[in-house]
């Protein structure tokens, strides 16, 4: 395994070593439990869901 393996998260667009992937969209651990913990009628549940929706366009999910 590649050590300086980053990828670049679809949310914050910061490039990290660890997170998950959604389809071939990669999540920071960070924001991935940031979008966990956030509620409906957070402001910031629209960003996330906003840029999910755009991951399931674009690979029609
Ligand atoms: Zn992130």
């Amino acid at each position: 395994m590649d050590q300086d393996r980053v990828e670049t998260c679809i949310v914050c667009g910061q490039p990290k070593e660890e997170g998950i992937h959604i389809v071939n969209e990669f999540i920071c651990l960070a924001c991935e439990a940031e979008m966990v913990q956030t509620r409906v009628e957070d402001e910031k549940y629209p960003f996330f869901v906003h840029r999910l929706r755009q991951i399931a366009v674009r690979y029609h999910v």
